[in-house]
């Protein structure tokens, strides 16, 4: 069986970390086996769906490096669901009700005084010809439920292991609102059934919605996919991801200067067995998943976390890969500067600031101008990679300086920091002029 997987978020709002993490977990259970993964805009509710947001979808899942294979608008096929309300309808498990939003709450409020559990008890199904068309008459429009079967839906779930939802214990789900809008629970598996979804893999916030879900992909002849529900994020602590972290979305993490790797690889790897390292590229992530790797625990995020990946991500990367954005950055300086400066790197942009310890102008610190003199007695006519150890020996030999006390000042002079990239690489590249001049005290 080939797998097909899909995505569906709705674009009422910009991607964040927990819903790229769904996402992330369809798109490398996909290409982990060469199977494909649709991108399908839950977009029904026309009324709070925007373009823009939909734009802003595509746009963080292609940085993110999860291509599709197809896209769908749920809002381009409502043909569909209004064939699939019909048949619902004409086999009796889709039926009219008339009750407004006040009423449904009275009778809420009366089932719970009684110790009764508030669910719907079908009122509607017992309403007359007549009645609905009093009601009709009246200006009411009706809302539509699916009538449930009433019984333990049970499936193994990829996450969970064996699940089961007693549908006995559930209020028939409206899918029509009386406006007429079609609220997902029935375009989600009429488009599961036509585009044939083989796995559905979504939060654990969803796990009773399958339960009514399941009996309407049988009401309208199936198949039933296969699911799976993740455990959700949790902060670092264990508790609910913070409202500042839950509502992070994908486009401030890029603001921020998170390489899109590091961000795929955190929300991949948490919660798995998987060691939390930052992987080759998203496809990699894809070939070593495997749901038998996560954990029924939640999944913690923590920055610290994603920080020390993202930063593992940019010492690993090749010169070629970083040239384009150092030029962009006005700040390619070469490969040997690359790897010079590659490991004292946190974020990308920090680039700039090693590239100005290069170019200038630095303003040195000196502590000693006593030392500095000394040290510029002694700076070898001509400066070239061997540099650093001839230097730094007639430096030792003139002051009597070693360790820590020859090269901590050293570094504060050339940089102006106390601590920054191997000196040895990045002393030859400053130049002898610009070493001379702050040698001097002066800003070069
Ligand atoms: N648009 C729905 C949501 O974001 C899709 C749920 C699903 O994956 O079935 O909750």
């Amino acid at each position: 069986m080939s797998v097909k997987v899909r995505f569906a978020p709705s674009p009422t709002g910009k991607l964040h970390v927990g819903n790229v993490r769904t996402a992330l977990v369809n798109w490398m259970f996909a290409k982990g086996q060469g199977g494909k993964f649709v991108l399908r805009i839950d977009d029904t509710d026309l009324a709070r769906s925007t373009a823009e947001f939909e734009q802003g979808i595509e746009t963080d899942l292609a940085w993110l490096g999860m291509y599709w294979d197809e896209r769908h608008n749920q809002s381009k096929r409502f043909d569909r669901y209004e064939a699939a309300a019909e048949r619902l309808k004409a086999a009796g498990r889709l039926y009219a009700c008339y009750e407004t939003s006040e009423e449904l709450d009275r009778r809420r409020k009366v089932q719970l005084s009684r110790g009764l559990p508030p669910v719907y008890d079908r009122a509607a199904l017992d309403l007359t010809d007549a009645e609905k068309a009093a009601y009709e008459a009246e200006g009411r429009r009706p809302h539509w439920r699916f009538k449930l079967d009433g019984k333990r839906v049970a499936w193994e779930d990829m996450a969970r292991g064996h699940a089961e939802v007693d549908t006995a214990s559930m209020s028939d789900p409206v899918l029509i609102r009386e406006d007429g809008l079609f609220l997902y629970t029935l375009p989600s598996v009429v488009d599961d059934i036509e585009m044939d979804i083989t796995h559905v893999i979504r939060g654990e916030d969803h796990v009773t919605n399958t339960g009514a879900q399941i009996e309407i992909f049988e009401a309208l002849g199936g198949p039933v996919p296969a699911f799976a529900h993740m455990p959700l994020l949790v902060g670092e602590d264990g508790s609910a991801l913070s409202k500042r972290l839950g509502s992070l979305s994908i486009q401030e993490m890029r603001e921020l200067g998170y390489e899109p790797i590091a961000i795929t690889s955190h929300l991949g790897r948490i919660g798995t067995s998987d060691p939390l390292e930052v992987g080759a590229s998203v496809q990699a992530l894809g070939d070593s998943f495997a749901f038998s790797k996560m954990g029924r625990s939640p999944a913690r995020y923590d920055t610290a976390d994603l920080d020390r990946l993202n930063a593992q991500a940019l010492h690993a990367m090749d010169h070629k890969v970083a040239q384009p954005r150092l030029a962009e950055l006005d700040a390619d300086l070469g490969e040997d500067f690359w790897n010079a400066i590659r490991p004292n790197l946190q974020k990308f942009a920090d680039v700039v600031e090693l590239a100005n310890i290069v170019r200038g102008p630095v303003t040195p610190v000196v502590e000693d101008p006593a030392f500095a003199a000394a040290a510029l007695a002694v700076l070898p006519e001509t400066v070239d990679e061997t540099l650093w150890p001839t230097w730094t020996n007639a430096v030792k030999e003139a002051t009597g300086a070693k360790g820590k006390g020859l090269f901590m000042p050293l570094r504060l002079i050339l940089t102006g920091q106390s601590h920054g990239p191997d000196m040895a690489t990045i002393a030859p590249m400053i130049g002898r002029e610009r070493i001379v001049k702050r040698l001097q005290g002066e800003t070069a």
